[in-house]
């Protein structure tokens, strides 16, 4: 098997695994335990607090755990609309993010929000001088995400936090695709608060954190009791916590290494790809994408056929987001590049690890290559 859909999610590291394991058998205490067995417990939650805060640049009473990236961007979006409704109720965000914050917005509108979608250019990117001008004085957040999931394009982050910054407003950035891949900096990007997922960076599913900058004062999301300052209630979920933790320390250790080996084969598939099968096109920016991101969409291709090609041969890949798959409306994402509809459910998504070698990807086009000439042939029947 070749496994290229990492944006999708991750093989649990081993060294996760193993770190998660006693908080199973041995250490099942709860953290609101005062004997033993529960310290353990809140002191394996304060531990992990503190490596991921520093990852960040951040306070360790800045992080809170939930149960991954959706959970985090619902929380981010609804908590700020409510507890800043008496300063304003318009929310500028991009037409390129997940459905987890497109889908919060759409439902915020419904409760009275007005949203701004912003377009992004034909390589993802959004415009600073439109971001800009749609500041509004009644503008309370801007919600950008770090880097596509789709198409790999990594914003100005940073651009985009000195506006946020400048005009008062809160800047939110869905980092799910970045964390754990790409170095972030909470302060020097004025980031106030940023959505990450253990399971797309070799850590566990279901778990995930939010980071708030401590002067952002929201309300409980979750009610009950006083677990995470009294803001997300729950039992908290020790073992996914430490398992997190330890894929969040092998991925600032490997960082470098895997970065330029990801850098190396994603280029070298592209460049493969775009030389040698005609009527091709690169979705995303080349340069300022996620290292491990190839989408391309083939003229007069229906992705899903070429999917199930693929995985008869033992190659996972996807269509767009893993959410969008099964369905034939062509991605959001390419749709607002500008891309034709017919050409958009032409593209295929391969997303990379430093698991994967050169001689995957010269598996991959030679059977790329034979799958798009086949389904090319029979439409031309
Ligand atoms: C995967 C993903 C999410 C959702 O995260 P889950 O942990 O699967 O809920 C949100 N945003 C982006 C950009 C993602 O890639």
């Amino acid at each position: 098997m070749i496994y290229l859909d990492n944006a999708a999610t991750t093989r649990t590291a081993p060294e996760a695994v193993e770190a998660m394991l006693p908080y199973f058998t041995e250490s099942y205490g709860n953290a609101g335990g005062i004997y033993r067995l529960g310290t353990e417990s809140k002191k394996a939650i304060i531990q992990a607090k503190e490596t991921i805060a520093q990852t960040l640049g951040a306070q360790p009473n800045e992080i809170y755990f939930t149960a991954g990236g959706t959970e985090s961007d619902n929380w981010a979006l609804k908590a700020v609309y409510e507890a800043y409704a008496d300063r304003g109720k318009h929310i500028i965000t991009s037409a390129i993010e997940h459905h987890a914050v497109l889908n919060v917005c759409e439902y915020l509108e419904r409760q009275g929000a007005r949203i701004t979608y912003l377009d992004v250019d034909k390589d993802g990117l959004v415009d600073i001088g439109q971001l800009e001008k749609a500041v509004c004085p009644d503008t309370i957040l801007i919600s950008i995400m770090y880097a596509n999931n789709e198409i790999g394009t990594i914003q100005p982050v940073k651009e985009i936090g000195g506006i946020a910054d400048r005009h008062g407003i809160l800047f939110h950035t869905d980092a799910v695709q970045a964390y754990g891949q790409l170095p972030i900096d909470v302060k020097e990007c004025h980031i106030d608060l940023l959505s990450a997922s253990g399971h797309k960076f070799n850590g566990p599913k279901g778990v995930g954190f939010l980071y708030i900058d401590q002067k952002v004062k929201l309300r409980s999301y979750m009610h009950g009791g006083q677990q995470e300052r009294g803001r997300r209630a729950g039992t908290e979920n020790v073992p996914g916590i430490v398992g997190m933790e330890a894929a969040v320390k092998r991925a600032y250790r490997i960082m470098e290494e895997k970065t330029a080996k990801e850098i190396q084969l994603r280029d070298y598939l592209i460049g493969r790809i775009l030389h040698e099968i005609p009527g091709t096109r690169l979705n995303g920016h080349s340069v300022k994408r996620l290292p491990g991101n190839v989408n391309i969409s083939f003229e007069s291709i229906e992705g899903e056929s070429a999917l199930i090609m693929l995985d008869m041969k033992g190659i996972c890949a996807s269509g767009g987001s893993a959410c969008t798959t099964g369905a034939l409306d062509p991605s959001h994402v390419l749709l607002a590049l500008g891309q034709p509809p017919e050409l958009a459910r032409g593209a295929i998504r391969m997303t990379l690890s430093e698991e994967n070698t050169q001689e995957e990807m010269d598996i991959v086009v030679r059977e790329l290559k034979g799958i798009v000439e086949k389904i090319r042939r029979c439409r031309s029947l």
